[in-house]
């Protein structure tokens, strides 16, 4: 392909370019997902380009109501033509959007450093913090600003993939495009209640049934939780609920590498991997996950026991090679 050798001009020539786009995000969306594709809704708005995020029937996209453009969240496949803006997501195959034939070009927009390069335009920045602060670069490049509800969004996503400005992504630049955001009209008192405080009884109840069953592996090193659909029906929970659980049991002292594995709704299995140092996105990897070296995921068929039982060789083996850090 020929164009700007930076591949953030690329993506902002690209932008300029456009007529009518369709915005895409990895399934099971979060808020950096959704906080990127409100920032790119009000960006393309901006360059007067019609767009609109595309789903699939039975997708649930959180905060669509704080934050994205009422009428912008379109269930079903993009206009013919219309070029894809995929956003935080590292494949094809994992957005919240079954692509029938594919007629418009792929641009393709996400931190994930274990990204596939699947656009015909591909920016990836596997240091970024967030999708989120990558589309608050765009914004400055462009010589755009947000409004206020994409700042919020925005600042949103930031705040959720960093685990509120904790995570080692966190850098100086993160922090400025924070304050940037607020000065545009971000809520920080709002986000964190969003994201931070809505804990339910429910959730409380799954947590204890989380923590109960969590088994050490990798001579503790490494900590494994589960959950069954008995846990949820019991707790009256729902998969949000689990939101947080594997991030606290990283937390305990001497943790290298946390895990969750719960059941979807499809019969197969969810896993969250967190780690400290240890690359935890080379083992999701091995059932076809990915992510990021210290927070990633896989979806595994079997039972969530089963699934446990394997992780739990696969960090037995693992942990006893590399050394502590
Ligand atoms: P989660 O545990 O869902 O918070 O996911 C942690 C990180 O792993 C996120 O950056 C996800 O994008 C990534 N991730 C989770 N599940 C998968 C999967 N099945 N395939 C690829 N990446 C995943
Ligand atoms: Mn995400
Ligand atoms: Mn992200």
């Amino acid at each position: 392909m020929t164009g700007p050798a930076d591949p953030i001009d690329a993506v902002c020539a690209a932008m300029r370019a456009e007529s009518r786009v369709a915005v895409a995000i990895h399934e099971s969306p979060d808020a950096d997902a959704v906080g990127a594709a409100a920032g790119m809704l009000d960006l393309f708005a901006r360059l007067g380009v019609e767009a609109a995020l595309h789903v699939d029937p039975g997708v649930d996209v959180p905060y669509a109501a704080e934050f994205l453009p009422a009428g912008r969240v379109v269930v079903g496949p993009p206009p013919p033509g219309a070029t894809l803006y995929a956003l935080d997501c590292g494949s094809l195959d994992r957005l919240a959007l079954t692509l029938g034939r594919r007629d418009g070009r792929v641009v393709d927009i996400d931190h994930h450093h274990d990204n596939t390069r699947f656009g015909d335009v591909t920016w990836v920045d596997g240091e970024a913090s967030s999708t989120s602060e990558m589309v608050c670069r765009l914004s400055a490049r462009l010589g755009l600003e947000v409004g206020p509800r994409a700042a919020t969004a925005l600042y949103a996503g930031i705040s959720f993939d960093t685990g509120h400005f904790q995570h080692e992504s966190t850098s100086a630049e993160t922090f400025g495009w924070a304050a940037r955001l607020v000065s545009l009209g971000a809520e920080p008192t709002r986000v964190y209640r969003l994201l931070y405080e809505r804990r339910s009884l429910a959730g409380l109840r799954l947590w204890a049934r989380a923590i109960e069953h969590t088994r050490p592996a990798g001579g503790g090193r490494a900590l494994l939780a589960m959950l069954t659909a008995a846990d949820f029906a019991a707790a009256g929970a729902t998969d949000d609920d689990s939101e947080g659980i594997v991030d606290a049991l990283r937390g305990v002292p001497g943790v290298e590498v946390a895990a969750l594995a719960r059941p979807r709704e499809d019969g197969r299995v969810r896993v969250s991997l967190r780690s400290e140092g240890f690359d935890v996105s080379a083992v999701a990897g091995l059932k076809g996950g990915g992510g990021h070296r210290q927070a990633a995921g896989f979806t595994a068929t079997g039972s969530v026991e089963e699934v446990i039982q394997w992780l739990s060789t696969v960090l037995d083996e693992r942990l006893s090679t590399v050394s502590s850090s």
